[in-house]
């Protein structure tokens, strides 16, 4: 990219509060033109007029629920069409629905939609148009609960676990085509949405809560790091490493034409 090139065009879901409004901040400072999607109109609006003033940015307004069918193909269709736009930044999303034994079913079928269809949906959308040009960015907001689910009940930490395997997947298929891909995975990060979902932040120890501006400049870090999962408060890089070695390890063992020998049967078959 030369000086005069303008750069790329980032939609961002979910930036009307929280960690998509601290990335809309971030990236209007790295000079990219924005586009804002939440339910929320008037705060996504105040959140653009404060940007555009701040950094010289455009900074466009879409107020979308992105649980909605009609809603989502709206801004699927601006994905698709839009040459501008260059990254996607897969962020809105929700908790709640309680524990699996007394789920909220359909809250639970809500948060599927937001956390697993609305990426996977707005990212197909974009993806045959960065794979054309060669270039762009997609960034999925997951979990550290994505790879320890135990730490939470609920369902939630399952779609999480879907953005990190989906960003993997990705990974495989385009990641050699000049499109890059990255996982964020935040642990707990002082946000609105432990009220929106019934939880209690205060509860939580306060060594383990990040502030959302520390957690996005570090995320922002570890993608010009050329990172593809980013997990921002992991001290040592090498524990990933070594945990996604371990994965990878068990590949070529778990497809064969032979079941393992502990699941084969002692006793004669004409037993
Ligand atoms: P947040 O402050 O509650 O922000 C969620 C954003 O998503 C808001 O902008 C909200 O705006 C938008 N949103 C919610 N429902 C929507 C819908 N149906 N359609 C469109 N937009 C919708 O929470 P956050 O912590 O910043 O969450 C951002 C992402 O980080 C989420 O994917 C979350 O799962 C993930 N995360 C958070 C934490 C944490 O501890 N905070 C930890 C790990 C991962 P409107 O209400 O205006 O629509």
């Amino acid at each position: 990219m030369t000086a005069t090139e303008t750069l790329d065009t980032v939609l961002i879901t979910g930036a009307s509060t929280g960690i998509g409004a601290a990335y809309a901040d971030r990236l209007a400072r790295r000079g990219h033109n924005l586009i804002v999607v939440a339910r929320n109109k008037a705060q996504l609006q105040t959140l653009a007029e404060q940007l555009a003033q701040k950094y010289g940015v455009k900074a466009e307004v879409l107020a979308a629920d992105l649980t909605l069918p009609a809603d989502r193909a709206r801004i699927e269709q601006r994905l698709s069409d839009d040459d501008a736009i260059g990254w996607l930044v897969n962020n809105a999303g929700m908790g709640g629905g309680g524990p699996l034994a007394a789920a909220a079913l359909d809250t639970i079928e809500t948060m599927i939609q937001l956390n697993v269809v609305a990426p996977s949906r707005l990212t197909g959308a974009v993806l045959p148009r960065l794979l054309a040009r060669g270039r762009g960015s997609i960034i999925n907001i997951a979990s550290a609960l994505a790879l320890a689910p135990e730490l939470s009940p609920g369902a939630y930490a399952a779609t999480k676990s879907y953005v990190l395997t989906y960003t993997q997947s990705l990974l495989k298929e385009v990641g050699d085509r000049g499109v890059r891909v990255q996982a964020v995975l935040p642990g707990v990060v002082r946000t609105e949405i432990w009220q929106r979902s019934g939880g209690d932040i205060n509860a939580i120890p306060a060594h383990m809560v990040m502030e959302v501006d520390e957690l996005v400049d570090a995320a922002l870090a570890g993608y010009d790091l050329g990172e593809t999962v980013t997990i921002p408060s992991l001290p040592d890089n090498e524990d990933w490493n070594r945990y996604n070695a371990a994965r990878l390890w068990l590949a070529p063992e778990l497809s064969r034409n032979v079941a393992a020998d502990r699941y084969k049967s002692d006793i004669p078959e004409d037993a």
